[in-house]
């Protein structure tokens, strides 16, 4: 499933080709995706895509009415590829920019979703209740701190609350509690502040640093057999049951928590 750096990569990825350019026709193949695609999105046709903004896993591409908003679900795809590209299985929505380039949508699974917010308008329920981003200074490890007092969920279902910080997934969540030495299992409200100051810091690496490997893949977003988004990680705990521990060489223990699978060393991390 792509998390929070595949879908910064994507707009990365989608932008250069996108950004300034006129939307001459919007071609939807298969309205049916999550969620009915709406006829509005038919609005933005004529209409100049002035910049592509990332809010939590949705991407939005901005006009003078209002935004495309589009979220890759399970396993949806963006491609840049010119407009007369024969259509593949699963390509469920073309975006044709006035250069001739075509932002197109496949997903396998129909998890994914196109959805229209129009300027002015009440922002979508998906916007409602989001957390702030992990990457800009809105959040830290003192916030972290401040809204888990009183919290007795696991720590790692807290990080990865969206009410609480966006975007951090099951992959990043185990990564970054390897590296601050914090067992998955600990209540929130038991982590000490300078673990959560510590663990601010390290989501911000531990994403920003997926970002940057996701940039070598940029060129395929305008290959339409490309894998965009989806780019070999280092990970140090996640998938590696029984596996020597990195720091200790002690095996890597697993556990279900919050119905996720959940990695860690109870050597290193307390
Ligand atoms: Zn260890």
């Amino acid at each position: 499933m792509p998390e929070l750096p595949e879908v910064e990569v994507s707009r990365l990825g989608i932008s250069p080709h996108l950004e300034n350019q006129r939307i001459e026709k919007i071609v939807v193949r298969h309205r049916q995706l999550r969620w009915l695609i709406p006829q509005d999105i038919h609005l933005a046709e004529g209409l100049v895509i002035q910049s592509i903004r990332r809010r939590a896993k949705y991407l939005l591409l901005d006009t003078e009415l209002g935004s495309i908003v589009i979220h890759l679900g399970m396993s949806g795809k963006l491609h840049i590829v010119p407009s007369d590209t024969p259509v593949k299985k699963h390509d469920h929505l073309d975006i044709v920019v006035s250069s001739g380039a075509c932002l197109r949508f496949n997903d396998a699974r129909r998890f994914g979703s196109c959805l229209w917010q129009a300027v002015g308008q009440p922002a979508l329920s998906v916007f409602s209740n989001l957390g702030p981003e992990p990457l800009t200074d809105d959040f830290d490890g003192k916030t972290l701190f401040e809204r888990s007092r009183g919290k007795s969920v696991a720590v790692k279902n807290f990080i990865m609350d969206n009410k609480i910080v966006v975007g951090v997934g099951n992959i990043y969540a185990n990564e970054s509690l390897f590296l601050a030495g914090i067992d998955p299992r600990k209540p929130a409200d038991k982590v000490k502040k300078k673990d959560y100051l510590a663990l601010g810091q390290i989501i911000k690496q531990v994403l920003a640093h997926a970002i940057q490997q996701g940039g070598t893949t940029l060129k395929d977003f305008a290959q339409a057999d490309g894998k965009p988004g989806y780019f070999a990680q280092e990970l140090r705990v996640y998938g590696r049951l029984n596996q020597p521990c990195v720091n200790c060489i002690k095996p890597i223990q697993s556990v279900t928590i919050g119905q996720r699978n959940t990695f860690f060393c109870d050597n290193c991390q307390k």
